[in-house]
């Protein structure tokens, strides 16, 4: 596989991988899986599901309040109305940013991410250095992404982990008033809903 997901915290990911590395060879070798099949789910993942499903979840928030509130409420079950579901999304907590409180979200451990409305994380995600900063010093690791965060704003930072996967969702910019769904949902960012970029 092109990305190590299937651990658990708290287990080595080397022996994990070499598992699953094992498990996968055993099964081409008895003809009971089609390595191209494997290879056609992670091409799946980087390139037909993407953050252009999030920005869909994103959007219909914005234009919806009814919607918005089931999707702080259950956001597996919310982002699954939208016909979005699937591998590392099966249990999905989205956090709201207001003028109070500003989101970013972070595996501490490795690299855990909501792949169904993200897509797969970008390499920043899973360095080391972004994953023990932003939680030591988070408001310095946003202003490196170009986000001065204003001190009478709160930072949250969310690590998640192989049983909760966080999705930002972030607040609605003031052009984006008066636009339709389809318009908003281009307004928003993979970054923005990981929480290191404003929108
Ligand atoms: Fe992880």
């Amino acid at each position: 596989m092109a990305d190590q997901h299937h651990h658990r915290h708290g287990e080595p990911e080397s022996e994990m991988t070499l598992r699953v590395r094992a498990i996968e060879q055993l099964l081409a070798e008895k003809g009971l899986v089609d390595p191209t099949a494997i290879d056609r789910l992670v091409e799946l993942y980087e390139t037909r599901v993407g953050p252009h499903n999030g920005a869909r979840v994103v959007a219909r928030a914005w234009s919806d309040p009814a919607y918005k509130a089931r999707l702080l409420e259950n956001g597996t079950e919310a982002i699954a109305e939208l016909g979005i579901s699937g591998l590392q999304g099966e249990n999905m907590v989205v956090v709201e940013n207001t003028q109070a409180i500003h989101n970013v979200v972070v595996c501490t451990l490795c690299s855990c991410y909501p792949w169904p409305v993200l897509g797969l994380p970008p390499v920043w995600y899973k360095s080391p250095p972004y994953r023990s900063r932003v939680v030591r010093e988070p408001r310095a690791v946003l202003a490196e992404f170009g986000m001065a965060v204003p001190a009478e704003q709160e930072v949250r930072v969310w690590d998640s982990s192989a049983e909760i996967r966080y999705m930002v969702l972030p607040q609605r910019p003031a052009e984006g008033e008066g636009l339709d769904e389809e318009a908003l949902a281009a307004l928003v960012t993979r970054d923005g809903m990981i929480g290191t970029a404003p929108v």
